[in-house]
């Protein structure tokens, strides 16, 4: 079960709606895992660190931030 749990986790990746995302990098700061940059394509997710904290997502002042598979 935990290798499932671990596996299912492993895909999640944070994701970001670029018509909300005011580029303040909050959710970039907050990371505890550096799984996210800020790039000239909007914020991006690196999936192998991204660990589902939801810290990104809590952050965001306009929700911009999702959890997805
Ligand atoms: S915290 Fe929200 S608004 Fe700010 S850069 Fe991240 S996704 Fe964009
Ligand atoms: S869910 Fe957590 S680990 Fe993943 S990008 Fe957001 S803050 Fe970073």
């Amino acid at each position: 079960m935990h290798l499932l749990l671990s596996k299912w986790v492993m895909f999640m990746v944070a994701l970001t709606d670029k018509n909300k995302c005011l580029r303040c990098g909050g959710c970039v700061a907050v990371c505890p895992k550096l799984a996210l940059d800020l790039t000239e394509h909007g914020i991006e997710c690196d999936a192998k660190r991204c660990v589902n904290c939801a810290a990104c997502v809590n952050f965001c002042p306009v929700d911009a931030m999702s959890l997805k598979k």
